[in-house]
C-alpha cells in the first residue's frame, strides 16, 4: 500500500486517454459530443511518442526540482476504456507497460470505467491487461451513476465481482449533481458493504458545459457523503477527508503569503495531461483531484512536445500564486471566511468563479469543516472496526 503513504515522494499523473462513455451522469466532466466519440482519442500510431514524451517530462521534472519520486500514481481518465477494441488495448497497455519499465519506479495504474460495457467483452480486455500488469499494481475507478442506481445495481454488482478478480483496488466514484437522490444512499452503501469496498468518492466535476445542470448545493453534497459514510465501510479515500478536516482550525489571522505556501508542491507533485499532450495544473482536494483544464475554463500551460515544456510548466507556480493572491484581494467573502486557510492551502479558490456567486460562497468543502466534530466521531467509530484494517503505513 505504498502509494497511499504520504510520507514518500509521490508523483500523481492524470492522463486523459478516453472520452467516450456509454454512461449518462448529469455531473459528468465530459460534454455529450465527447462521450459519443467512439474512436480512441490517441491513435495507436501515436501512443509510443506520447508516452516517451511523458517519460522525458518526468525526468526533467526531477532534474529541475531536484526531487526524486519514489512512487508514481498514473490515473487513466475520464471516460470508458473498455469501449476500445482488443487490438487497440493490446498496444495501449503494452506502451504503458514499457513506459513504467523505463521509468523504473514503484507505481500504481488506475483505469476509469462506467461498468456498463458488456461483461464478456470487458473480461477479454482484462485478460489482455493482465498480460502486462499484475493485479497488485492495478486499481479500477468505477463511476457509478447514483441517479440510476436502482436501474444499474445488478450490472454494477456483476461488474464489481469481475473487477475484484483483476484489480487489487476498487474505487467507486459518483459524479455529484443537484438531483442526486438521497434515497439510494443506503442501497449504495449496502452494495459497498457487500463487496467490502472501502473507497468511494463524491466527485466535484464542475465544468463549463454542466454548470447549470449540476448547480452545486454544498449541503446536499455533504448530506449524500454523510449518509453513505454512516453505513459504508471506510478506507483511504475517507482518510483523506478525515485528515483534511482534522487540519482545519479556525485560523483567520494568516496572510495570503502564508496560506499559499503549498503551491510549489501542488505544481511539482501532480499534473494533468490531455490526449494532445497539453499540460494543466491539478489540485488535490479532500474529494480528490480537480483538473484545471479547458472544460473547466483554463488554458493549457504547455505541451509535452514543446522543447521548453518543463520550464513553462514550472513557471505555473508563480502564476498560480499570483492568481490566488489576486482572488484573495478581490474577494471580500474570502478575506472574512473562517475556512480560508485550508481552502487557499489546497488552491481551491482558483475555481472560485464556479462557486462564489454574488458574494456568497457555495464551496462544497464548507459543510465538511462546519461538521468537523461530528464527522470525526464517525471516523473514530469506524476506526475501531474496519477502517484501514490492511493499511499498515505510518501516518
Ligand atoms: S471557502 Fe469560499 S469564501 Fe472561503 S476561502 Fe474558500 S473560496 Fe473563499
Amino acid at each position: 500500500m505504498d502509494f497511499m503513504n504520504k510520507k514518500i515522494n509521490r508523483l500523481k499523473l492524470v492522463l486523459e486517454t478516453s472520452t467516450s462513455c456509454v454512461g449518462t451522469c448529469v455531473g459528468c466532466a465530459l460534454p455529450v459530443v465527447e462521450r459519443l466519440q467512439q474512436k480512441p482519442i490517441i491513435e495507436k500510431e501515436n501512443l509510443q511518442k506520447y508516452f516517451q514524451k511523458i517519460e522525458e517530462f518526468i525526468w526533467n521534472l526531477e532534474k529541475k526540482t531536484e526531487k526524486i519520486f519514489d512512487f508514481l500514481i498514473v490515473e487513466l481518465v475520464v471516460g470508458e476504456h473498455f469501449n476500445y477494441s482488443q487490438e487497440y488495448l493490446n498496444i495501449f497497455f503494452q506502451e504503458i507497460h514499457q513506459f513504467f519499465q523505463k521509468i523504473n519506479k514503484k507505481y500504481i495504474l488506475a483505469i476509469s470505467t462506467s461498468g456498463l460495457v458488456a461483461k464478456n467483452k470487458v473480461e477479454e480486455k482484462l485478460k489482455i491487461l493482465h498480460r502486462f500488469f499484475d493485479k497488485e499494481q492495478l486499481e479500477v475507478h468505477l463511476v457509478c451513476n447514483l441517479n440510476k442506481f436502482n436501474q444499474y445495481e445488478k450490472t454494477y454488482r456483476e461488474m464489481t465481482k469481475l473487477f475484484q478478480k483483476y484489480f487489487k483496488y476498487i474505487n467507486i466514484l459518483t459524479n455529484f449533481d443537484n438531483q442526486l437522490p438521497t434515497q439510494y444512499c443506503d442501497q449504495f452503501a449496502k452494495y459497498l458493504q457487500d463487496f467490502e469496498i472501502t473507497d468511494f468518492q463524491l466527485v466535484y466535476g464542475l465544468k463549463q458545459h454542466n454548470q447549470d445542470d449540476v448547480n452545486y448545493n454544498p449541503n446536499l453534497f455533504y448530506e449524500i457523503y454523510h449518509k453513505i459514510l454512516q453505513y459504508a465501510p471506510s478506507g483511504y479515500r475517507q482518510r483523506d477527508v478525515q485528515e483534511e478536516i482534522e487540519k482545519f482550525e479556525n485560523n483567520t489571522d494568516k496572510s495570503i503569503q502564508e496560506m499559499i505556501v503549498n503551491v510549489d508542491n501542488i505544481v511539482e507533485n501532480q499534473l494533468f495531461i490531455n490526449s494532445f499532450g497539453d499540460v494543466f495544473n491539478l489540485i488535490q482536494t479532500m474529494f480528490g483531484g480537480i483538473e484545471l483544464e479547458t472544460r473547466a475554463g483554463f488554458q493549457k500551460i504547455t505541451n509535452i512536445f514543446d522543447n521548453e515544456a518543463i520550464n513553462t510548466y514550472l513557471n505555473s507556480k508563480k502564476i498560480m500564486k499570483k492568481t490566488l493572491t489576486k482572488k484573495y484581494l478581490s474577494q471580500e467573502v474570502c478575506q472574512k471566511c473562517l475556512y480560508k486557510e485550508r481552502c487557499y492551502n489546497v488552491a481551491l479558490p482558483i475555481l472560485s468563479e464556479n462557486f462564489i456567486h454574488e458574494g456568497i460562497c457555495y464551496n462544497p468543502v464548507i459543510p465538511f469543516y462546519k461538521n468537523k466534530e461530528h464527522l470525526i466521531s464517525i471516523y473514530q467509530e469506524k476506526n475501531k472496526n474496519n477502517f484501514l484494517k490492511d493499511w499498515k503505513i505510518d501516518l
